[in-house]
C-alpha cells in the first residue's frame, strides 16, 4: 500500500499515510472543504435583520 498523498511507501505509524506531514496535509483538504460549504448562507445583515420583521411576542 502506498501514500494517498505522495505514493510512497506507508508508515505503519501513520497508515495509510507515510508520515505526519502527508496525514496532517490530508486531514487539512478535509477541513478545508468543511469550511468552504457555511461560508455562502452565512450573511451578517441577514441575520441582525431577521428577527426584527416577525416580533416573538405577538406571535405567540
Ligand atoms: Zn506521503
Amino acid at each position: 500500500m502506498t501514500c494517498p498523498i505522495c505514493d510512497k511507501d506507508t508508515n505503519p505509524a501513520y497508515r495509510p499515510f507515510c508520515s505526519r506531514h502527508c496525514a496532517d496535509v490530508d486531514l487539512g483538504k478535509w477541513l478545508n472543504e468543511s469550511y468552504a460549504i457555511p461560508a455562502e448562507p452565512a450573511d451578517p445583515s441577514e441575520a441582525v435583520q431577521n428577527p426584527q420583521s416577525p416580533d416573538p411576542t405577538t406571535r405567540h
